[in-house]
């Protein structure tokens, strides 16, 4: 294996660092921002759930306002029972209070849906305010680990990639320009050719390429541009 195969070896095998770095650093920050919105979520449910609450018990109010009203009437009506003068003034009073308890029983069954809601809801909050320091710490943790992991990454990233500019500097300079091009464009930048087909693109190479490989000279796929080399 000529020296700048070597090489062109070694600055692949950094390269693949850098780019399984990068990759890990991706990934990671997906997981943060999941977790991130994970959080997000949890808090706006809470906030939600509480708002509805809120409006519930603004809901009963009205009805108890409604009830107060509708309870008045009745009472009113009640008391002029024995001042009629009519049966035309008994009869639509009759009338009238029967709409009356009618609305009145709404109102009522409405207060009991509304408190059975806010019962529901509020125990859901309970759980809930139960689970999420919790599951907020939990998160926390491991978002700061991410982070740790991260940071670290990208220390490792970037020492690679010094080393990989510096070992850069070993490669004649048409070469190193040829390389660095295809290296950064496909990410591996020479590959093994096996049976005259190039391990990169899976292309049959002509066979004068194949006998340059031999002579382990640094020559590239007619397909895909990749410097070729054979395994041994
Ligand atoms: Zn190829």
């Amino acid at each position: 294996m000529s020296p700048e195969i070597y090489t062109m070896l070694e600055l692949q095998s950094i390269w693949d660092k850098v780019l399984e770095a990068k990759n890990e650093i991706t990934r990671s920050r997906h997981a943060i921002d999941f977790w991130r919105n994970e959080m997000k979520a949890m808090e706006a449910k809470m906030a939600d759930l509480r708002s509805r609450v809120n409006q519930l018990k603004t809901n009963i109010k009205q009805k108890e306002l409604e009830l107060h009203d509708v309870e008045a009437r009745i009472q009113f009506l009640d008391s002029r029972k024995n001042s009629l003068k009519s049966q035309r003034e008994f009869d639509s009073m009759i009338t009238e209070l029967e709409t009356l308890n009618q609305k009145k029983d709404e109102i009522e069954n409405s207060m009991l849906q509304y408190m059975e809601d806010v019962d529901a809801i509020e125990n859901e909050l309970s759980v809930l305010q139960q689970e999420m320091p919790k599951r907020l710490n939990q998160i926390e943790n491991d978002v700061e680990e991410l982070q740790n992991k991260l940071e670290l990454l990208q220390k490792e990233a970037e020492d690679n990639a010094s080393q990989f500019n510096k070992q850069m500097t070993e490669l004649p300079p048409d070469l190193r320009a040829r390389f660095a091009k295809v290296i950064e464009t496909k990410g591996n930048g020479i590959v093994p050719l096996e049976n005259g087909i190039c391990m990169g693109c899976h292309f049959q190479v002509p066979v004068y390429v194949k006998d340059e490989v031999a002579k382990s000279k640094a020559v590239t796929c007619t397909n895909c541009g990749r410097f070729l080399y054979f395994k041994n």
